[in-house]
């Protein structure tokens, strides 16, 4: 056998070892050419007569298999996005199912299969190992995960996976690691089912070997007579039909009918577990075509799979500039964000010096970290020792002296220009020439704030969301005069403490404060149009949005908000009180003293816990309500505008140089304000939904009967009449 990712030996047991170790990578995926080698090692094992049973194991420490290729996946679903004839679609089809065909084959050679896992699997690693005999899972690795996450992504599990986990687990305990991509550890592993034994790593051959031996006979429980699915399956057992119509009406209250995915995971294991494997699977491979082809498809997997891998791995950073040692961060401003920027760098090994106007602020700030790490410690996710050296850390303290030799400052204190100014001036005295000036403005332009700074080409904008431990993106802001080997500096930071850059140019709200504004604008001027609150919330949510738009009003602060949209008002000279948006929270906030949900009275008011009760009906004094029902047709157009409107920003943005990579555009509005993620992202949605030219006349019509905010500029009408896309017209080489 001429194998390239396997290694492949038959002991003098008779048992075959298959270890998966693929050349010049970290870690196994399956490409083509590995799922080559699995059907030749499938014929060997066959066909050979000598051989008695196979065992899998991956030759790398880094897990078993990450699951399908990048690549290959990518080239499927470009496939798929084209495939119109019959013809094309049954090629669609064909390449989706060879690998269910080769899993099924190795299932139903004659011989025992078992497999050794001996680190992470993952969606096709995982159902290669769903379709052997045996599974031994390692009981030493506390990391250790397996996990179908293609729903995640707006794919199925198109390898059994869809099949096997809910013949092994019963349709209700498998609904969550189908539909969400919920990981399994080791033990819940063996204790659900799904694998059949743990052991040491060290063991893990030996055992799996030991079993090939004792069952020469081995046959997948559901190629036996008697099996039966746990918990029984639709249309024959009352309680698996009701678990899947629950199912079905729990994704349509959760999804809002935006994830096709999931409701085809529902179809796969409705449909398929009525039969046979053999056309089970053949079921799972007509879903897994339908799925692809889908617009949510293929947003999702270039937005949230390969564009937020690539720029997750610095794909944004200029070449050519070395790479910048991070050993010592200085963060003014102990504050909400000042706290969570030092936790983050603490987290990754940076030795952070936290400064504050008092050392009673800056051990605040401090505090919380402290606060994370003992949850964590209290919750056995991080050792006492490894809590004490994060601690350790971070230096909290009013002395600015103790700012030398930081690689980086971040400022984070209050957004007033002279206060920044000042501490710019201040921490600068202490710092080396080549070191970077780093600020968390939300709103300051950067070329302002840089005017404060005797080295403005090292001075860049760093915009970390709240709260920071949990939110993935950072928005880059390059000033006039930021240099390339600042903003690759800052992207190796930004890389070092494991989040996500995207890199815009200055502008007043940046990229995303300025597009995310734009939905909560719309949200508000629906309510002053007298449409019931109750609807503008639920047709945000149903859009895709993670909240309404007043919902999330309050959740950043009415007060933040007022001020914000002022200062933008003034700098673009607008009377921000002729505008609805402007008017109303003005009023709810000076007049009603209701800032949102810290003091628990907004837009909502809220319980004791923090939690939406209901709307306010002191609005009543202000809004009067004339639209209480809507049609479907009427909900649609609500949801176009709330969705069309932020679009066309994002639109705006690229046309006015302030964003220049579709990916960072698709990346940055999903993790930065929760663009409809089943979207692929704000410039997707324009892409991929609509189409350039269908999305152009769609902003006029809503230009035409709400108002200019929509209308489209220049260069989206030259987008449209080339018939150009984002992608192609912002490539990534754009940066
Ligand atoms: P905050 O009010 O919680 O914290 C500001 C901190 O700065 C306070 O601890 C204050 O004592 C300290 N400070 C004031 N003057 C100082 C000085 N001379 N020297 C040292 N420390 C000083 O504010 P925040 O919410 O953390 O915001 C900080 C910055 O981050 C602002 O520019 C804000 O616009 C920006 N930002 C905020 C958010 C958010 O969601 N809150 C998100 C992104 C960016």
């Amino acid at each position: 056998m001429n194998l390239t990712q396997f290694s492949f030996e038959v002991g003098d047991n008779g048992v075959a070892l298959a270890k998966f170790d693929a050349p010049e990578r970290s870690m196994n995926t399956l490409t083509r050419a590995a799922n080559e080698d699995i059907a030749a090692i499938v014929k060997e094992v066959t066909e050979n007569d000598a051989i008695k049973g196979l065992v899998f194991t991956s030759g790398k420490e880094s897990g078993f298999c990450a699951g399908a290729d990048l690549g290959e996946m990518t080239g499927l679903l470009a496939l798929a996005s084209k495939a119109e004839t019959p013809e094309e679609k049954a090629e669609v089809f064909n390449m989706a199912f060879g690998i269910n065909k080769l899993f099924r084959e190795m299932e139903t050679c004659g011989k025992p299969v078992a497999i050794a896992i001996n680190g992470l699997a993952m969606g096709g690693g995982l159902e290669l190992a769903l379709a052997c005999h045996y599974r031994i899972i390692a009981d030493d690795q506390p990391k250790l995960r397996i996990a179908l996450p293609e729903g995640k992504i707006g794919l199925l599990p198109g390898g059994g996976g869809t099949q096997r986990l809910p013949r092994l687990m019963g349709i209700q305990a498998a609904a969550p690691y189908l539909l969400q991509g919920k990981t399994m550890k080791a033990a819940e592993a063996v204790s659900m089912g799904v694998c059949h034994a743990s052991a040491p790593t060290a063991e893990l051959v030996e055992k799996a070997t030991e079993w090939v031996l004792a069952n020469p006979k081995a046959v997948a429980p559901w190629d036996q007579p008697k099996f039966k699915v746990p918990g029984g399956i639709p249309n024959q057992h009352p309680m698996a039909t009701q678990v899947l119509m629950m199912g079905n009406a729990m994704i349509v209250k959760e999804t809002h009918g935006n994830y096709p995915a999931q409701k085809n995971i529902l179809s796969c294991v409705y449909e398929g577990l009525q039969l046979s494997m053999d056309l089970a699977i053949k079921v799972e491979s007509r879903y897994f075509a339908k799925t692809v082809a889908t617009p949510e498809a293929q947003g999702m997997v270039r937005t949230l799979f390969q564009s937020l891998q690539d720029l997750s791995k610095g794909a944004s950073r200029p070449e050519g500039v070395p790479k910048y040692e991070i050993n010592k961060v200085g963060v003014v401003g102990a504050g909400l964000m000042g706290a969570g920027i030092a936790y983050v760098q603490a987290a990754a090994g940076i030795p952070t010096i936290l400064v504050d106007v008092s050392q009673e602020s800056a051990d605040r700030g401090k505090d919380y970290s402290k606060r994370i790490v003992d949850k964590a410690v209290s919750r056995g996710k991080m050792t006492q020792e490894k809590a004490d050296a994060l601690l350790a850390l971070i230096t909290p303290t009013t002395d600015y002296d103790q700012l030398k030799g930081s690689d980086l400052i971040i400022e984070a204190v209050y957004e007033n220009p002279e206060l920044k100014a000042k501490i710019t001036a201040d921490c600068e005295a202490q710092i080396a020439d080549t070191a970077v000036m780093g600020s968390n403005t939300s709103t300051l332009p950067i070329t302002g704030l840089a005017e404060a700074s005797s080295r403005p080409d090292n001075f860049i904008g760093i915009h970390f969301f709240s709260p920071v431990e949990r939110m993935g993106l950072v928005e880059i802001i390059m000033g006039e005069k930021t240099s390339k080997e600042t903003l690759a500096k800052a992207i190796d930071y930004v890389l070092k403490i494991k989040k996500t850059p995207v890199a815009v140019n200055d502008f007043r709200g940046f990229y995303t404060s300025r597009c995310f504004s734009t939905y909560t604008h719309e949200g508000i001027t629906m309510l002053s149009e007298g449409i019931a609150p109750a609807i503008i919330e639920n047709v945000g949510r149903q859009s895709g949005m993670p909240m309404g738009p007043l919902e999330v009003s309050d959740s950043v602060g009415l007060d933040t908000g007022l001020k914000i949209g002022r200062q933008m008002a003034a700098a673009e000279g607008v009377d921000y009180n002729a505008d609805p948006l402007g008017a109303l929270t003005a009023w709810i906030v000076e007049e009603k003293d209701r800032v949102g949900r810290k003091a628990g009275k907004g837009y909502y008011d809220y319980d004791e816990k923090g939690k939406p009760s209901q709307i306010w009906k002191g609005l009543s004094e202000k809004i009067e309500v004339k639209t209480t029902e809507v049609s479907l047709e009427e909900r649609q157009e609500l949801i176009n505008r709330l969705l069309v409107r932020q679009s066309v920003e994002v639109a705006r943005c690229f046309e006015e140089g302030v964003i220049t990579d579709a990916r960072d555009g698709d990346v940055g509005s999903i993790l930065a304000w929760g663009f409809a993620p089943y979207t692929g992202g704000a410039v997707s949605y324009i892409d991929l939904k609509w189409g350039v030219a269908a999305f152009v006349a769609e902003a006029d019509r809503l230009a035409d009967a709400y108002g200019e905010r929509f209308r489209p500029g220049a260069m989206l009408r030259e987008m449209a009449t080339k018939g150009q896309t984002f992608y192609e017209r912002f490539p990534p080489a754009g940066k």
